[in-house]
């Protein structure tokens, strides 16, 4: 598979009709040392998590972990997930790390969040953009827990929009002096090593930040009370507070005045391991559903024997293998080296939180009076499957991420192009030749003769032709969209929410379709199609809800309420009530 650092964006290709089916195609496989690395991780957090599976429930309730799970957490190396070997660690690649997290998750969310929150974004940072003395400094005690990790980026009035953030850092000699308030931040309670975001460019100028490393032992750092939260309520979320904190010039991460592009790459880098989270919780939800409806009798039959109950089952597995599908995928983009990943790793955010929060809710309807009782799993592993929807960027924010993004090359191109047609006059053998390079692109989006490059999957396994044939179909009409958007609305598009959501509705649902494609494909060709039909099945099902979403989606571009729905929502906003609210 040759994707490296200069490897285009899956989805922004997709967006000119471009299937780049050699980022997909053969679908990726864990190395064999590393297989035997998780295999070892697995059994260890089966040992360390099992006997505690009666504590999960009481901890939820106290709303922390003891401090001697934490102490087993730190035996078991479980800090040290992604810290460099020549520092102590285990060096995982995003695909073990992502299937570790997977193995937590599937005991306790709390859990995954602790050790999730340190690897994925505390010390993301350093890893990303730590210099070399930076690192033997940290990474060590990094490693064995004697340091957790926390990463402090929103405050009271800074959550989606973290440019607008007020914490300060004003340089004094050689140090930083920082001042301000962070919130809700995950391992507040119990780290010491914190990466924290403040203006370094004066409250005027909004986004000139800093990234710097603060650690608890400094003077001027407190942090506030644990939070009493809905759920994942044994994981420690506080406040942090810098009061004249003096940070030496050496603890600055990265450069000077980018800290906002180094907090969006570390949130970017570290979203599979959220993804991985997913899909163990649905995993886990799997089992829990099955075993309930075998169990449960009801007019004299085990409810599993019920339609409506196997279609839940159903679903829940096809969410499941859908979103692994495209974690995997992702994961493997980022361990070959790509650059390239970040709308594909917002997808699988957005589709696995989604897929988990479905999984959840049916397998406690399943379950339902029982289900609702603290007594059972279910009503727990639901809040704490809520707040995945909310943290690492809110699904709707990365909606809106995704389609602008991934649709921000066809923009230039497309603005190349009408600059091309104003400079004809002036250079018309220049103009004319992005003109035809960019028709050249549309002509073969039109009309399926037209034969040309990457408009097609070449490499899938010959009996998947109807389900390649419907991805292609909707690719180009993808394009088709994303062009005609385009052309309406220019750049005033960023202001178009309903619009993008489509779009990014349809991306995520390519992406996840394409990965499951890959991996189907693959199992075909390397087992044999009769080894897979179980995996056949679960495409057909994907390939189907695609298709009909994708055209519904589509459909609704020209054809919506959208100015009914905002006016109703106007409405419900001045009167801040229901308008039939009467007594009569
Ligand atoms: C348990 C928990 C743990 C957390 N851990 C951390 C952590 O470790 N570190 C950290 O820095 N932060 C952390 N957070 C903060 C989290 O990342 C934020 O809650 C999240 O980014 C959303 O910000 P907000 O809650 O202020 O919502 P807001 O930004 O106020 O958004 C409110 C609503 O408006 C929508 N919205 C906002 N702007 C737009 C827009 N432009 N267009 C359309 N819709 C919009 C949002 O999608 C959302 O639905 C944590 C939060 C919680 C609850």
């Amino acid at each position: 598979m040759p994707s490296n650092a200069s490897s285009p964006s899956f989805i922004s290709q997709l967006c000119f009709g471009t299937i780049e089916e050699d980022l997909i195609l053969p679908y990726p496989k864990m190395k064999p040392a590393e297989q035997e690395t998780f295999k070892a991780i697995r059994s260890s957090i089966e040992q360390l998590l099992k006997p505690h599976e009666k504590d999960f429930r009481a901890w939820d309730e106290d709303g922390e972990l003891p401090a001697s799970f934490i102490e087993e957490l730190k035996s078991f190396g479980l800090f040290s997930l992604v810290i460099p070997e020549a520092h102590g660690g285990m060096q995982l690649s995003a695909t073990a790390y992502s299937r570790t997290l997977q193995e937590l998750a599937k005991y306790d969310g709390s859990v995954a969040v602790t050790v999730g929150a340190h690897s994925s974004i505390g010390m993301r940072g350093l890893l990303l953009f730590g210099t070399d003395e930076q690192k033997a400094r940290y990474m060590p005690k990094l490693a064995t827990g004697e340091m957790i990790a926390a990463f402090c980026l929103t405050e009271p009035g800074a959550g989606s929009d973290a440019a607008s953030i007020k914490t300060t850092a004003v340089k004094d000699g050689d140090d930083w002096v920082l001042n301000g308030n962070k919130l809700w931040i995950t391992n507040g309670g119990i780290a010491q090593f914190f990466t924290v975001f403040a203006k370094t460019g004066g409250q005027a100028e909004r986004g000139n930040m800093t990234a710097f490393i603060v650690t608890r032992d400094q003077a001027g750092v407190s942090v506030g009370p644990h939070e009493d939260k809905m759920g994942i309520r044994a994981s420690s979320t506080t406040t942090v507070h810098f009061d004249n904190v003096r940070v030496p010039a050496n603890n600055v991460l990265g450069e000077v005045g980018k800290g906002f592009k180094v907090a969006m790459k570390i949130l970017n880098s570290g979203r599979t391991g959220l993804g991985g989270g997913t899909v163990g919780g649905m995993k886990k939800l799997i089992s829990l559903a099955t075993r309930q409806s075998k169990e449960r009798v009801q007019f004299g039959k085990p409810i599993a024997e019920y339609g409506l109950v196997k279609q839940k089952l159903g679903h829940m597995v096809v969410d499941c293998y859908a979103t692994e599908s495209a974690v995997n995928m992702v994961n493997h983009l980022i361990d070959s080296g790509s650059e390239e990943y970040a709308v594909e790793a917002a997808i699988t955010k957005v589709f696995g939180t989604e897929a988990l929060w479905r999984t959840a809710d049916e397998a406690l309807q399943i379950a339902a009076g029982n289900g609702f009782m603290k007594e059972f799993p279910y009503e727990r592993i639901l809040r704490d499957a809520r707040i995945n929807r909310i943290y690492e960027g809110t699904n709707d924010i990365l909606r809106l991420f995704i389609a602008l993004t991934a649709m921000n090359e066809v923009g230039s191109e497309l603005k190349e192009l009408s600059d091309s047609l104003k400079g004809i006059f002036n250079n018309p053998i220049k103009g004319f030749g992005v003109i035809s390079e960019y028709a050249m692109r549309r002509a073969s989006l039109a009309t399926d003769r037209v034969k040309r490059e990457k408009t097609k999957f070449t490499k899938l396994h010959p009996a998947l032709e109807k389900n390649q044939l419907v991805f292609e179909e909707l690719t180009r009409e993808l394009a088709t969209s994303v062009d005609r958007i385009l052309r309406k609305h220019g750049k005033n598009v960023i202001g178009k929410q309903f619009a993008s959501r489509r779009l990014a509705d349809i991306m995520i649902d390519l992406f996840v379709l394409a990965s499951t494609l890959s991996r189907v494909s693959t199992a075909m060709q390397e087992q044999g199609v009769g080894k897979v039909t179980k995996e056949i099945e679960i495409l057909e099902v994907l390939t189907g809800q695609v298709r009909r979403r994708v055209r519904s989606n589509m459909s609704k571009i020209d054809d919506n309420d959208d100015e009914f729905i905002k006016s109703l929502a106007d409405d419900a906003l001045d009167r801040e009530a229901y308008r039939w609210d009467n007594v009569d």
